[in-house]
């Protein structure tokens, strides 16, 4: 008997679909389109989150105003 595990996964990138084969949580999958890693939160239903890669880039350049009176 086929044993069809793949599910279809979309990139939260930019939105490409693909297939996974045999998903499991906690898994890293990269998008073939834009090559964006994501990890694998849920199966059923299939829900992917971006990999968030520790990068010293703190673009934080918010101006910190004073206004707090
Ligand atoms: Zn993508």
């Amino acid at each position: 008997m086929k044993k069809e595990t793949l599910l279809m996964a979309a990139c939260v990138e930019c939105e490409a679909e693909f297939d996974i084969d045999e998903p499991e949580v906690g898994e890293i999958v990269s998008c073939p389109e834009c090559g964006l890693e994501m990890e694998i939160v849920s199966v059923r239903p299939l829900e992917l989150e971006a990999v968030v890669e520790e990068e010293e880039e703190e673009e934080e350049a918010e101006e910190e105003e004073d206004w707090n009176e």
